[in-house]
């Protein structure tokens, strides 16, 4: 029985027990539109608290992910080229012409899909615990990479930096 029927009875049984008490219909209109009212608002509270519980657990569940291009750099070794012949994520063997495969730079391979998976929850390999580069740690390489004087060239032309007091000249 759905939350939905299990009101309806409640309801009822209380419409009941009311005209019993003799309220008038208005009285018993008036009643159940509160109730319809205030567990509207509960819904919607529940919803929402849901919605930021789920938000704060995904952010748990992913806060040591792997970095996306940190993933997508890492080596596609051939079925021979590695070292182990079993992905150590699924634990199936490794086949010619079967899943592509990623070797982490610890040298430990896994089916892309398995690794990839496994990154996007943890970056430390499944077997040794390499760590490889985290969304926090590319977020600040890319910072610095932005910031750094550009060295190459002969492009004269200085950084751009905002002015420092732009309300004041
Ligand atoms: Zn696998
Ligand atoms: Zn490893």
């Amino acid at each position: 029985m759905d939350s939905v029927d299990q009101d309806r009875l409640e309801d009822e049984a209380m419409i009941e027990t009311r005209r019993r008490w003799r309220w008038s219909q208005e009285q018993i209109d008036e009643f159940l539109r509160e109730r319809t009212r205030d567990r509207e608002e509960l819904r919607q509270e529940l919803a929402a608290e849901l919605r930021e519980r789920e938000s704060m657990e995904y952010e748990r569940r992913h806060r040591d992910r792997a970095s996306g291009p940190a993933m997508l750099d890492l080596f596609i070794p051939s079925v021979g080229e590695t070292r182990e012949q079993t992905c150590g994520v699924c634990l199936e063997d490794f086949l010619e012409g079967g899943k592509k495969l990623r070797r982490m730079p610890c040298y430990h391979s896994f089916h892309q899909r398995c690794i990839f998976d496994w990154l996007r929850f943890n970056r430390r390999c499944p077997v040794c615990r390499f760590a490889i580069t985290s969304v926090e740690e590319q977020r600040a390489l890319d910072r610095a990479k932005a910031e750094a004087p550009a060295t190459c060239g002969d492009r004269s032309e200085p950084a751009k930096r905002p002015r420092q007091n732009p309300a004041t000249d």
